[in-house]
């Protein structure tokens, strides 16, 4: 379970181009805003001075952070130190596209303190990363990623997206044969989602594309199982894949159910027992940064049995599972007894199961984690 502190995360909104599968709270064409937005940011940020608030981990995610200058991450980070207690050292990522960067400006994110990064390659092909819409090609991937070593950032993370319109399973090992081949300390493999009226789902819809077969994402992700044990890699996530000590701490805190803080348009948090989310138009959000107004504009209060059944279905995305001494630490009791009748009937399907204390969904239960959690939502 989550030790003191809270995860920051920052959510930087902008990005050059739009890619075809997504549906994030983004927006291509407003580079214009940014100084305004990050004035707005800081300000949020400072809001918290002098409430001992201390950060473990910090988050730089989007949209496209690389899309900003190292003097404007040095800004918010500056501003964090001032207003967090931040542990020297600490965990601090930020989201990085292929074709952004260069050796001077990894160079100087190191010396601002930026630690990890997340490099969003989502393929090595460049006619999937053209059916994505990405604006990186293949070769951009190892050229960022080389540099960004060469720089000094010993923490690199692969992105990569499977289960594309027409990509077989030996497109897919290719995929993951290039990616270790840059020896990442950590992999992040997600399954192609046909998000609602975005261009890629419209295109299968009206049979431009084929419809990805789920039977094939989950072969491609149990060959991903095999490859990774491999090649070194813990399995510690669904979806995440790391050399040992190098899972990413800040999607812990996520995992774990612990406290974080979504700064910024559109940005989620779970804080002081509340679920909240802050306005999403960049204009919003920086209007009401400057007249003083607070940016949330959902939040909801999480009592004791949300909290339980939530720490249930994220902690049983953690490989290891749920351990039942640290969910009796947070509420008294084992999992068993809140959730007996539940666990019974995932035991007996074979989707769930209870080894050395701690509860964890089985191999075919990975495969099915969707029907396994709402189980806990009731
Ligand atoms: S770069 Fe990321 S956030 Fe931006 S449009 Fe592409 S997938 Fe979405």
């Amino acid at each position: 379970m989550a030790t003191e502190g809270l995860g920051l995360y920052l959510h930087i909104p902008f990005c050059a181009s739009r890619c075809r599968y997504c549906d994030f709270v983004t927006w291509a064409r407003k580079e214009h805003l940014i100084p305004a937005y990050l004035e707005a940011l800081v300000r949020e940020i400072e809001g918290f001075h002098g409430k001992g608030l201390a950060a473990k981990t910090i988050y730089f995610g989007g949209g496209t952070p690389s899309l900003l200058k190292a003097e404007e991450i040095g800004g918010l980070l500056r501003a964090i130190g001032e207003s967090f207690r931040v542990p020297p050292g600490a965990e601090t990522t930020l989201e990085a596209n292929p074709a952004d960067g260069g050796l001077g400006y990894f160079k100087a994110l190191v010396g601002l303190g930026v630690n990890r990064l997340s490099l969003g390659a989502q393929s090595f092909d460049d006619g999937e990363l053209r059916l994505l819409g990405r604006r990186h090609g293949a070769a951009d991937i190892a050229r960022t990623f080389t540099q960004a070593r060469e720089a000094g950032v010993e923490n690199i993370s692969l992105d990569l997206i499977y289960g594309l319109p027409g990509q077989g399973l030996g497109a897919f090992r290719q995929n993951l044969e290039s990616a270790l081949g840059l020896e990442p300390e950590h992999l992040s493999l997600y399954a192609l989602c046909l998000e609602k009226a975005t261009p890629l789902e419209k295109a299968v819809s009206w049979g431009e594309l084929p419809d990805p077969d789920p039977d094939l994402q989950a072969e491609m992700y149990l060959l991903a199982e095999g490859l990774l044990d491999e090649a070194g890699y813990r399995h510690y996530e669904l979806s995440n894949w790391a050399k040992p000590g190098r899972e990413c701490r800040h999607n812990l805190i996520y995992w774990e159910n612990g406290p974080y803080l979504g700064l910024g348009a559109g940005a989620h948090s779970y804080f002081q027992g509340h679920r909240s989310a802050r306005v999403s138009s960049i204009e919003d959000y920086i209007c009401r940064l400057e007249s003083g107004e607070s940016p949330i504009s959902e939040s909801e209060e999480i009592g004791p049995e949300l909290e339980m059944a939530e720490t249930m279905f994220l902690g049983l995305r953690l490989v290891g599972g749920v351990e039942d001494r640290a969910f009796a630490r947070r509420f008294g009791r084992p999992p068993c007894s809140f959730f007996g009748t539940q666990i019974e009937e995932l035991v007996g399907l074979a989707l769930l199961e209870e080894r050395d204390g701690c509860l964890s969904l089985t191999p075919r239960g990975r495969l099915l984690a969707n029907q396994v959690f709402c189980r806990f939502l009731g």
